[in-house]
């Protein structure tokens, strides 16, 4: 696709307030989604908001780290009321962990364009502090609304910088407040239906392994449910073919850097910083070991230094194939540094190249195999009685249970960034 020649973002369309709004929900609920939808409609904006998800391995993320950016034509000064009423009304703002940031912009020249793409590109892989945010917007004249601490201008303004040389559509189904705290209810067969119909158009809808649908979260109201996919038709295909069993209040489509590794970058593992979001490529250095709570762990060397990889618990059956790994591989790894400091999260890994594994087993006499005589006492014929040295143990390779390519986790543990692999065979 020639996009990069034919599509121009709508943020940037001329003669337009540039809105963007970060941090609005709190664990008990909200979704900052939902605010971009209802202004969405109250501001006449053109073309799809933008859901931007931000780093993954941040601490204080509130969910999934997501901002929002969006446009609108009309009277600046009325725009502004409407946006921060609305945020005012609808965040959780009584919420301490809460921290809502809202940004305005009325032009965007090609260079704050670009410091505030730079800035996207920073927020999306690694650490940014809230004076850092400060200063990129005072940078490009933008005005800055900070609610609580504020930290959501950073998310804010990434949001509104971001260009996506990839991106992906979410359509994000919202309920009706009176069913707000209660079980989701929808079709579960037409969510099948619509999987066999879509996919791999749509992504992430259900998990294979445990039949779990994903696309309706726990909790998350107002959020009914989202679909992911590549295009605006094929995530109304796929919503006209689902059944929700409750009224549905409205829907939005989102245009989004979701399953496009936005947040990874080659690094070398030297060059590692806590929270960075990264590719690596080395030699496995220790076996795998599982630890308690079920988590796998190996260690990864490059010429530059060394880092503990783990695949941890939720990700399921990912782990099977992490324990099969040997000292001696090669591998690429993609990953977040998470709260361990030196810890790589694994998300995918793509397997380069296998060392060979030998076992010794006893030689054969009188058409058996002999047996051990003891730890390093060599072996004995049972039949002749013949005995011989440790020397005169068989090599013999181990065939590796593994094969070259990638592995990923289960669509049930990805993160919203992590490209599924079935969207990079596109
Ligand atoms: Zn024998």
């Amino acid at each position: 696709m020639c996009e990069r020649f034919i599509y121009e973002s709508p943020i940037f369309s001329k003669n337009k307030m540039f809105i963007g709004i970060d941090d609005t929900d709190s664990e008990k609920g909200m979704c900052t989604t939902y605010i971009a939808a209802l202004l969405y409609e109250k501001l006449g904006t053109t073309g799809y908001p933008r859901l931007i998800r931000l780093n993954p391995n941040i601490p204080y993320k509130t969910r999934g780290n997501g901002a929002i950016a969006l446009n609108a034509k009309g009277n600046p000064k009325k725009i502004k009321e409407s946006v921060l009423e609305t945020v005012k009304k609808y965040a959780h703002l009584q919420n301490k962990k809460t921290n809502p940031g809202v940004v305005f912009m009325e032009d965007l020249n090609q260079k704050n364009k670009k410091i505030l793409n730079d800035f996207y590109q920073k927020t999306v892989s690694e650490i940014v502090t809230i004076e850092e945010a400060e200063e990129i917007a005072k940078s490009v004249k933008a005005e800055i609304h900070k609610f609580n601490n504020g930290r959501g201008v950073i998310g804010a303004l990434a949001a509104m910088g971001a260009r996506l040389s990839d991106k992906t559509y979410e359509l994000i189904a919202y309920r009706t407040r009176k069913d707000y705290g209660k079980q989701k209810k929808i079709d579960r067969n037409s969510v099948f239906e619509m999987n066999e119909k879509t996919y791999p158009e749509t992504f992430d809808n259900i998990d294979p392994d445990t039949g779990q649908i994903l696309i309706t979260p726990h909790g998350y109201d107002p959020v009914f449910c989202g679909i992911r996919g590549n295009s605006v038709e094929i995530v109304k295909k796929a919503w006209r073919i689902l059944k929700p069993l409750e009224k549905i209040e409205r829907i939005q489509i989102f245009e989004t850097n979701q399953g496009t590794d936005a947040h990874l970058r080659k690094k070398k593992i030297s060059g590692l910083e806590p929270y960075d979001c990264a590719i690596l490529v080395g030699k496995v250095i220790s076996n795998p070991k599982s630890i308690e709570g079920g988590h796998v762990i190996f260690r990864l060397s490059d010429k530059s230094g060394e880092v503990d990889c783990a695949a941890y618990e939720p990700t399921g059956e990912f782990r099977d194939i992490i324990r099969k790994l040997r000292v001696g591989d090669h591998i690429e790894v993609y990953g977040g540094i998470g709260k361990y400091p030196t810890t790589l999260n694994l998300e995918k890994i793509q397997i380069l190249k296998l060392e060979r594994a030998y076992e010794r087993i006893p030689p054969e006499c009188c058409g058996r195999r002999m047996t051990s005589a003891g730890k390093g006492k060599g072996f004995k014929c049972k039949r002749c009685g013949k005995k011989l040295g440790e020397d005169a143990a068989v090599v013999k390779e181990i065939p590796r249970d593994l094969e070259f390519g990638f592995y990923e986790v289960p669509p049930r543990a990805r993160r919203h960034l992590s490209m599924p692999l079935i969207r990079t065979k596109k």
